[in-house]
C-alpha cells in the first residue's frame, strides 16, 4: 500500500496533503472516524490497495450536518459577487492542478489519462460557469392580472443540501453540484462513492484554499450509505438531496427523502440509443460512435447502449468499427498509452461476461473482443457484437463497459419506436447529413439529451438531465443554480 501522504503524481509534485490520511473533512478539519473504522481504495488498474480512507458512522454524518448548518447563514449571507470570486478561485486551482488530479482520478477510477484530463477540465469549468452564474440570480416583479396587487418573486438558497456522486466520474460529479449549490448559498455535506473517495478529498483541500470558509463544504466517506444518507435526511434542516447513481439507487433515495418531503435533483442510469443513417457521413458517424461509446472504457451514463446502423451502410460501418475498437490499447489508466483502461471492479466485469454471453447465446455476432485477459486488474478489451438480437439483455440494461452493441434498421419509424422501447431516456445520439431528418428524430426521441451529429454531450453551459427513469432536474447550464434555490412569493399592494 502507498501511504497517502506518498501519493505523488506522474510530474513528482505531491498534493495529497498529509491530513487526508485522516479521511473525513468536517467544519474545515481533517477528522478520523469516530469509530476508527476505515475503507480500502483499491488500483482497478493492479487490484493494490492505493490508501485507507475513514469509515464515517451516523455520528460522523450529523458532525457535518452541524457544520453545514453553523455555516449557513455566513454563506448565505456572503455578497454573491465574494462568492463568485471563491469559485472563479477554485477553477483556477484546479486548472493549474489539472495533470495532478487527472492522475489520480486515473489511479483510484482507472480511466485512461486522457478521459481524466478531459475530465478535469469539464469539473473545474462548473466552477468557473457557476462563478458567473452566482451574480445572475433572477427574480420577477410584475403587476397581478387584476390589477389589485404586486408580486416580487425573490430567490433564497433552498437550504442545507446533501451530495452523493458516483465513481464514475469522482471530480466532475461533484463539482457539478458544488459549484451550483455554492453559487446559490447553500452550504453542503458530500458523500462521494467508496470505490473513489481521494479525489474528493484532494478537491476539498483545494477548496479550502481557494477560500471556501470552513462548514461550507463537508465531505464524508463510509461503507454504511443507507443508513448514513437516511440520518441525514431525517434532520429537518436537511431541505436537500441531490443524488448522481443508478436508478434503482435513485429510486430507494426517493422513498427515503420522501418521508421528510426534501427537494430531490436525479441525475440517473441511461440506456442511450445511437442512430446512424444511411446518408451520414461515416467517419463523423464513428469519430462519434467512438467518444459515446468509449469514453470511460464505457463506463458513462451517456454511453451509447444500442447501436441501430441503417442496412445500406450497415455491414461497412460493422467492419470500421470493428477495426477501431481491435486497435485500441488496452492498460493502467496512470499509463500515457492506454486508450481503454480496467473496468472500477470484479463485479463490474463479470456484468460485462455474462451479457456478452447472454447476447452471443441469443445469435449475436463476436466480432472482437469478448474474453477477459489473463492479467490483474479489472480489464474487458474492446469488444464488437453485431447482429444483436432484440431479447438480449444489454438492449435493457446498462452496459456500462467497453461493448459496443449493433443492430441493423430499415426505417425512420422502425428505429425511433426501438431507441423509444426503454424505461431510460437519458441520452441519444443521431447521425444523418440531412438536418430536418434530424430534428424530426429528436424531437419524437424521448430522451432529455441528443448528439446530433457528435457523440459528446456534456457541456457545463447545457441542462444535463434525463427524463422517464433516468431522472428529475437538470445540472449545468442556467438551469443547474434553480435545483438549490426556493422561491419566495411576496404579495404588495405597492
Ligand atoms: P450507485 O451504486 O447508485 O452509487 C452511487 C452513489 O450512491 C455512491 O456514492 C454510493 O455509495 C451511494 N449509494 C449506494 N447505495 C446507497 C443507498 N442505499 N443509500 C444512499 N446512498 C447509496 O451508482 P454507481 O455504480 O456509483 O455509478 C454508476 C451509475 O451512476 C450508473 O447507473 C450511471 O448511469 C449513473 N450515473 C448517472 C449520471 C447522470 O448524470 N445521469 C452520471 C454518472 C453516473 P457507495 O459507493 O459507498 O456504494
Amino acid at each position: 500500500m502507498i501511504n497517502n501522504s506518498t501519493i505523488a503524481s506522474s510530474n513528482g509534485r505531491f498534493y495529497l496533503p498529509d491530513q487526508v490520511a485522516k479521511g473525513l473533512y468536517i467544519n474545515g478539519l481533517w477528522q478520523v472516524a469516530s469509530s476508527g473504522k476505515t475503507l480500502d481504495v483499491i488500483d482497478p488498474s493492479s487490484e493494490s490497495l492505493v490508501a485507507r480512507v475513514a469509515d464515517a458512522s451516523e455520528v460522523d454524518a450529523m458532525a457535518a450536518i452541524e457544520a453545514a448548518a453553523a455555516a449557513a447563514t455566513g454563506w448565505a449571507n456572503t455578497a454573491p459577487r465574494k462568492r463568485g470570486e471563491i469559485l472563479r478561485r477554485c477553477f483556477e486551482l484546479m486548472t493549474e492542478r489539472a495533470d495532478d488530479l487527472a492522475w489520480l482520478i486515473s489511479l483510484e477510477n482507472g480511466k485512461a489519462l486522457s478521459d481524466a484530463r478531459g475530465e478535469v477540465a469539464y469539473a473545474a469549468e462548473f466552477f468557473r460557469w457557476n462563478a458567473e452564474e452566482a451574480v445572475r440570480i433572477q427574480g420577477q416583479l410584475l403587476t397581478a392580472p387584476a390589477g389589485t396587487n404586486r408580486i416580487i418573486v425573490d430567490y433564497q438558497p433552498i437550504g442545507i443540501c446533501v451530495l452523493i456522486t458516483p465513481w464514475n466520474f469522482p471530480a466532475a460529479m461533484a463539482t457539478r453540484k458544488i459549484g451550483p449549490a455554492l453559487a446559490a448559498g447553500c452550504t453542503v455535506v458530500l458523500k462521494p462513492a467508496s470505490e473513489t473517495p481521494l479525489t474528493a478529498y484532494a478537491l476539498a483541500a483545494l477548496y479550502a484554499e481557494a477560500g471556501v470558509p470552513p462548514g461550507v463544504v463537508n465531505v464524508v466517506t463510509t461503507t454504511s450509505p443507507s443508513t448514513v444518507i437516511a440520518k441525514m435526511l431525517a434532520d429537518p434542516r436537511v431541505r436537500k438531496l441531490s443524488f448522481t447513481g443508478s436508478t434503482p439507487v435513485g429510486r430507494t433515495l426517493l422513498a427515503e427523502a420522501a418521508k421528510h418531503v426534501i427537494s430531490c435533483s436525479m441525475e440517473l442510469g441511461g440506456n442511450a440509443p445511437l442512430i446512424v443513417f444511411d446518408d451520414a457521413d461515416i467517419d463523423t458517424a464513428l469519430d462519434g460512435t467512438m467518444i459515446a461509446k468509449m469514453r470511460n472504457a464505457g463506463q458513462a451514463c451517456t454511453a451509447a447502449n444500442r447501436i441501430f446502423v441503417q442496412s445500406n451502410i450497415y455491414d461497412q460501418f460493422v467492419e470500421k468499427l470493428q477495426n477501431r475498437m481491435e486497435n485500441m490499447i488496452v492498460g493502467p489508466g496512470t499509463s500515457p498509452h492506454t486508450a481503454c483502461g480496467p473496468m472500477i471492479n470484479a463485479k463490474a466485469r463479470e456484468k460485462l461476461v455474462a451479457l456478452v454471453e447472454n447476447a452471443v447465446s441469443l445469435g449475436a455476432q463476436l466480432k472482437c473482443g469478448g474474453a477477459t485477459p489473463n492479467m490483474k486488474g479489472y480489464y474487458y478489451p474492446p469488444t464488437v457484437l453485431a447482429d444483436v438480437p432484440l431479447q438480449a439483455k444489454l438492449n435493457n440494461e446498462e452496459i456500462f463497459g467497453p461493448v459496443a452493441a449493433i443492430s441493423k434498421f430499415n426505417t425512420e419509424e422502425e428505429v425511433i419506436a426501438r431507441a423509444n422501447d426503454t424505461e431510460y431516456g437519458l441520452a441519444a445520439y443521431v447521425f444523418t447529413r440531412d438536418v430536418s431528418r434530424g430534428f424530426r428524430v429528436a424531437r419524437q426521441l424521448e430522451f432529455g439529451m441528443m448528439g446530433l451529429n457528435r457523440g459528446l454531450v456534456s457541456d457545463p453551459a447545457a441542462p444535463f438531465g434525463g427524463v422517464k427513469q433516468s431522472g428529475l432536474g437538470r445540472e449545468g447550464g442556467t438551469h443547474g443554480i434553480y435545483e438549490f434555490l426556493e422561491a419566495k412569493y411576496i404579495a404588495t399592494s405597492i
